[in-house]
């Protein structure tokens, strides 16, 4: 951090990043959720670089604004500055001296731990990893695809109704693959930013081990965080797989007729997960492949794509949820955008997401008139009968 000084004294003095191109919004959704200038971009790097100066104390406090950025990297795409590319990349180092100090908030020391000791962070028991998954195939050599489900996807209610649902329109389809079942590891992505990178070293390093034993070439996965990791940060230790999110997947088995639809009818809207869309520039398939599902109407929130706005539950938060409390936490606030489309649907890609809002739309009372939906769920409901 004290190399990038000038730029974070220039960034402080800034703050464009906190709205949208229109100006009509907070979009960092940590100062949308709290309102204070030390829960911008600028203001959490100035206080952080304050810390790592010397020249304030660290506090539980101060951990805790550190640690509300959800790294959604909407600061990284609205920033006209040329350092752009490195503010999430400031905030992670930040985070990777507080884990080496020990100086965490108390939640993201248990989300550590629970990975290390479960293999995920939701503290639930290996054997039951794979208790959603009858009928589906263990991953044997010749396999095409590895289907890396993730933790949510495993053990989450709605992420296991989003992996099954997968799984079945690969079957349709008639594709090899198999799933890891109890010896399936986290992905690490959010260990990675919430600042571990020891621990994150350990589990890509078990991973791409694994896969490697197994003959592993293609993977495909339910959660855009584990996409982003495992195509962004495994290359680093020696992995050389070809890793596709299941939205690039389902469009291609599209194209080439593999999948075909009959009819639907919804007016959908659609929320681009920060990994798959910020991270990996993939805005355009997911909305393809609703697009193209006769009687399905998409229409857009205000804000999308580079835009969009993250819903809360990236760097760990689908499970520590720092952001927790009130109307204006992102999940509820982006759930009534949604609403405000006319749309009866709002579709995701993510199963962080998924979780997210499967509670705010309840907490907001719209259960009965805004579905949450997988997009896979939408084209297995197209399906020919
Ligand atoms: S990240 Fe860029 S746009 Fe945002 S406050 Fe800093 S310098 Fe300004
Ligand atoms: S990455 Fe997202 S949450 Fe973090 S500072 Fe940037 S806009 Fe805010």
């Amino acid at each position: 951090m004290q190399e990038y000084a000038d730029q974070i004294h220039r960034c402080f003095r800034c703050g464009y990043c906190t709205f949208p191109t229109d100006y009509s919004y907070f979009n960092c959704p940590s100062y949308r959720r709290f309102r204070f200038e030390s829960y911008s971009t600028a203001g959490r790097l100035w206080l952080t670089y304050a810390w790592l100066k010397g020249e304030i104390d660290w506090s539980e406090h101060l951990a805790e604004i550190l640690y509300s950025c959800t790294t959604c990297k909407n600061c990284v795409e609205q920033c006209p500055m040329k350092f752009a590319g490195d503010i999430v990349d400031w905030i992670v180092g930040a985070r990777s001296d507080m884990v080496e100090k020990s100086k965490i908030p108390l939640e993201v020391g248990r989300f550590f731990e629970a990975v290390q000791v479960y293999g995920n962070p939701l503290k639930l028991p290996r054997a039951e990893r794979d208790t959603w998954a009858g009928g589906i195939n263990r991953y044997e050599p010749g396999d095409e695809y590895l289907f890396y489900v993730g933790c949510l996807g495993s053990y989450d209610e709605n992420g296991q109704r989003m992996a099954r649902g997968l799984a079945e329109l690969l079957k349709q389809a008639r594709i090899s693959f198999g799933i890891l079942g109890k010896e399936e590891e986290c992905c690490g992505n959010e260990v990675y930013m919430l600042g571990e990178m020891g621990l994150f070293q350990m589990l890509a390093e078990k991973n791409i081990q694994r896969f490697k034993e197994l003959g592993v070439r293609k993977i495909v996965t339910l959660s855009p965080h584990a996409y982003n990791t495992m195509k962004n940060n495994y290359p680093e230790f020696g992995a050389g797989f070809q890793v596709y999110h299941y939205t690039q997947l389902l469009y291609d088995l599209i194209k080439r007729n593999m999948i075909r639809f009959s009819q639907n009818q919804a007016k959908v809207t659609y929320q681009d997960p920060c990994f798959l869309g910020r991270y990996n520039k993939i805005y355009d398939e997911p909305r393809q492949i609703l697009q193209g599902i006769p009687g399905i109407e998409l229409v857009e929130m205000e804000r999308n794509r580079e835009d969009s706005f993250c819903c809360g539950g990236g760097s760990g938060n689908f499970v520590m949820d720092l952001l927790a409390g009130g109307e204006e936490i992102p999940s509820r606030v982006r759930v009534r955008e949604a609403y405000e489309t006319g749309a009866d649907t709002l579709a995701v890609a993510c199963p962080s997401c998924m979780t997210m809002f499967m509670d705010a739309v309840k907490e907001e009372g719209l259960e009965d008139r805004l579905t949450i939906k997988d997009v896979s769920q939408i084209v297995n409901e197209s399906l020919p009968c």
